[in-house]
Order: structure tokens, then C-alpha cells, then sequence
């Protein structure tokens, strides 16, 4: 079963405050919803489990990215840790002239990603599985994206290490963050002067129907990163640049 007459109002009206226009795209967000439930039932790819909360915490959450003015036109988009597919999929639905890979580590949400593109016939869109500190050094991924972007993948030092290598100089990276992103900033130039970054934009903002805060933090791509990052799967989390 697709989304409710509830859940569709609920999309709406939540895209609307966020000032998109997600009507032509109903059809896609509910069967999605359809798949993410049927599949869940067999392997665990997201712990929100009402409908309720498939559409704010990950359709709409995910569509905050679009509040930045960063996906004009065809781009290259790298997204780190994409798990069920969010941001990724939801970004590529409303976006549909971006280039999305979706990578994760864990074969069976690579498994549901691929049923998920072909049933929703998105072109454009390519499961990737792997882990980002292998891919960042074959040349076909490194510095081979323009936007790379990722949600509750790992915090800022680390994930400065794991997505930084994957974009062209003059790239993005934006990072779907929570309230309590001050503490992860404070250390971070230290890990972006290595790695070739700067810290752009940090943007506070609200998601429809809730009280807590978000922020999307921006890191530009300044200067190519050097070979030695990122260092060994496991290395930029167990021991962070910063
Ligand atoms: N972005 C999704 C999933 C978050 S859970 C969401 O917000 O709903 C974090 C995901 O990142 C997991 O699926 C995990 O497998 C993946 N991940 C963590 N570190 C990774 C790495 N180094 N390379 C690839 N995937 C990674």
C-alpha cells in the first residue's frame, strides 16, 4: 500500500513550507513508501516505521538540501552513506537532471536501492556498494563529484576525511546535520586545511511538523586532497583528523 490520503496531505503541506511544489511527484514518493515498507518487513533499512514519520524524517528531511541554492543543472551528486536512500533518492526524484550515486556499505540496502530506481524508473540514479574510504581512490570516483552530500553518516571530522577526496576542487559537500552541530564545528578547520576544504555556510533550519532544529553545514572544495587521505577503512572515525 502506497501513502494515505494523510500522508499525501502531510507531503504536501510540508513541501509547501519549504516552498516546493511536490504535487507531479506524489506518484514516486508513494511507492517508494510502498517499497521501503515491503522491503522492511523483510531486512531492517530504516527504524522509522509510521507513515507519519517515513514523510517528515525522510522524504522531507531529505528535501531540506533543496532550501540551498546548489543543484542547478546536471550534476555529478555523491551520496555518502545513503543507507534506504535518504537524502539521495528523494533529492534525485524532485531533481530529476542530477546524476545521483547512492553508496553504502551494507549489501542489502544496495540490494533495495536497485529495486527501488528500476520501480520508480529513475534514470540517473546508480547503487553503488562499497565502502567511501576503497572508492575514493579508484580515479573514476576521486575528485569525480560536484556536490557529495550525506545524513547521520558519521560526525564532521570523520566525514570531512570520507566525502572531501570525492569532489572536483570547486565541489560541495553539504552535511545534514542535528542542534548540536557547534561542537563538531569548532575543531573542523583543523581537518579541512588538511584535506583541501573551508567551512562555507552552516544554515539553521526547521522541518515541517517538528520542534528540533536542523542545519546543513557547506564545505568547499578548495584544493586538490592528497593521496594519503582518506586513510584505511575504520582510520577517519576511530582516529579523526580533528
Ligand atoms: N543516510 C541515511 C542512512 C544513515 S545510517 C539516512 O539518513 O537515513 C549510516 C549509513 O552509512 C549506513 O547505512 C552505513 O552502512 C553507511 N556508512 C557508514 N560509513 C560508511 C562508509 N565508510 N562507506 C560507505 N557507507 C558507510
Amino acid at each position: 500500500m502506497g501513502l494515505t490520503e494523510e500522508g499525501e496531505r502531510l507531503l504536501l503541506e510540508g513541501g509547501r513550507a519549504l516552498g516546493l511544489d511536490l504535487r507531479p511527484h506524489l506518484p514516486a514518493f508513494s511507492l517508494l513508501y510502498q517499497l521501503l515498507m515491503a522491503a522492511n518487513q523483510r531486512v531492517n533499512l530504516t527504524a522509522l516505521r509510521t507513515e507519519e514519520e517515513v514523510v517528515v524524517k525522510h522524504f522531507l528531511d531529505s528535501l531540506t538540501l533543496l532550501q540551498l541554492p546548489l543543484w542547478e543543472g546536471p550534476l555529478r551528486v555523491l551520496d555518502l552513506g545513503t543507507g534506504a536512500g535518504f537524502p539521495g533518492l528523494p533529492l534525485k526524484i524532485v531533481r530529476t537532471e542530477l546524476e545521483v550515486v547512492l553508496l553504502d556499505a551494507v549489501r542489502k540496502k544496495v540490494a533495495f536501492l536497485e529495486e527501488a530506481v528500476q520501480a520508480l524508473g529513475l534514470r540517473g540514479a546508480y547503487p553503488l556498494w562499497g565502502r567511501a574510504e576503497e572508492l575514493a581512490h579508484r580515479p573514476e570516483h576521486r575528485e569525480a563529484y560536484d556536490r557529495v552530500v550525506a545524513r547521520a553518516v558519521a560526525p564532521l571530522c570523520a566525514l570531512s576525511e570520507l566525502s572531501l577526496p570525492f569532489l572536483r576542487v570547486g565541489g560541495r559537500m553539504v552535511a545534514q546535520k542535528g542542534p548540536r552541530v557547534a561542537e563538531e564545528l569548532k575543531p573542523l578547520p583543523r581537518a579541512l586545511g588538511l584535506l583541501g576544504g573551508t567551512l562555507e555556510e552552516v544554515r539553521p533550519l526547521r522541518l515541517p511538523f517538528l520542534e528540533e532544529g536542523r542545519a546543513l553545514v557547506v564545505l568547499s572544495k578548495v584544493a586538490p586532497t592528497p593521496k594519503a587521505y582518506p586513510r584505511r577503512p575504520g582510520v577517519p572515525e576511530k582516529k579523526p583528523l580533528c
